[in-house]
């Protein structure tokens, strides 16, 4: 293995950077060159492609977002497409391909190596919905600024009284509410993986309020439904008055944390690792601390594990 290509796709996440430059440390460390794609698998098709140096990644180990853009690529859902990818990667003369990116990106990445091309996924999105692995690079910067946003808005809530709900991202998963909530000190925790009543969660803001609470906050994961909906449902069943925070897309951006740092750096350098010791298809994932590579089909298209004792923990410290 001489040469290879590492990119990154689908949603950005802090974190990003890091990886890349441990990619390229590690590679250069080792003696490969290492190539940047711009654009995910749309500069993967369109050979859009430049040769990275020690250099070239200084000063990106603390920013946001990614130094190589990223994309979502309906060309790369075709055949035709992923061949012309295939083809790009060869002319370059490229041994090897590091794609960092969530559960999307890695469905493209195994259908490369069943082209032949060996690829090694690295879980980077904030949602941390990828099975197979106990965290994603993202992740911790996620529910760092979310608690952030909650402790503001704690402030606000107090001074007026008022119930805040504050709707989080995560797609499908309740990952980012959960952890964010129960460190938030949130009241009530609402996550696609637990089905909660409305008359539940008006108890449980009655119950705050016979006792003396001053303010509440409800956490909606994105993948429950709107905050805006379940607020005018609270509202009418309680006679709070209520307001609505949609964090939206400042939960993608920002420095990242130290631990966001550390686990891109290990996660980065581990994925040259595995192509250097001639892996082909597999995406590096992290369990119990330990940085190991997993079958992708372990990790893309299954269902991930949420931890549910967190939500049990979090409705029994909020009562
Ligand atoms: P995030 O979870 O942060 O949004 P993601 O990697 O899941 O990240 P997607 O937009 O789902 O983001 O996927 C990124 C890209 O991967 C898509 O734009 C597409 O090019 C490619 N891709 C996704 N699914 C497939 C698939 N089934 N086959 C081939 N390519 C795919």
């Amino acid at each position: 293995m001489k040469r290879i290509a590492v990119l990154t796709s689908g949603g950005d996440a802090p974190g990003m950077n890091a990886a890349i430059r441990a990619v390229v440390r590690n590679g250069i460390y080792h003696g490969l060159h290492v190539f940047g794609v711009y654009r995910g698998y749309t500069g993967l098709i369109q050979g859009d492609f430049k040769e990275l140096s020690v250099g070239s990644v200084g000063d990106v180990i603390q920013r946001g977002g990614t130094i190589l853009y990223s994309a979502r690529c309906d060309e790369f859902r075709t055949e035709e497409g992923r061949q012309q990818a295939v083809e790009q990667l060869r002319k370059h003369q490229i041994d090897g391909l590091i794609t960092i990116g969530g559960d999307g990106t890695f469905q493209g990445a195994k259908k490369l190596t069943e082209l032949g091309f060996p690829t090694i996924g690295v879980p980077g999105t904030i949602d941390n919905d990828i099975n197979g692995t106990d965290y994603t690079i993202g992740f911790d910067t996620a529910i760092n600024t979310v608690i952030d946003a909650i402790d503001r808005i704690r402030d606000t809530a107090t001074s007026h009284e008022r119930t805040y709900i504050v709707e989080v991202m995560g797609r499908d998963a309740g990952d980012i509410a959960l952890l964010a909530g129960l460190a938030g000190g949130a009241e009530s925790i609402l996550i696609p993986e637990v089905n909660s009543s409305l008359e539940e969660i008006v108890a449980r803001l009655k119950h705050g309020a016979d006792r003396g609470k001053k303010h509440s906050i409800i956490i909606v994961a994105e993948g429950v439904g709107s905050a805006v909906d379940i607020g005018r449902q609270v509202q009418k069943a309680t006679g709070f008055e209520t307001r609505i925070t949609v964090l939206g897309h400042v939960q993608r951006g920002g420095t990242p944390t130290a631990f966001d740092r550390v686990l891109a750096s290990r996660m980065g350098a581990k994925a040259v690792d595995l192509l250097l010791s001639g892996k082909k298809d597999m995406m590096v994932a992290i369990r119990n601390n330990e940085v190991l590579g997993i079958d992708f089909d372990e990790a893309s298209g299954q269902k991930h594990h949420l931890d549910l004792s967190n939500h049990h923990l979090a409705s029994i410290l909020s009562i």
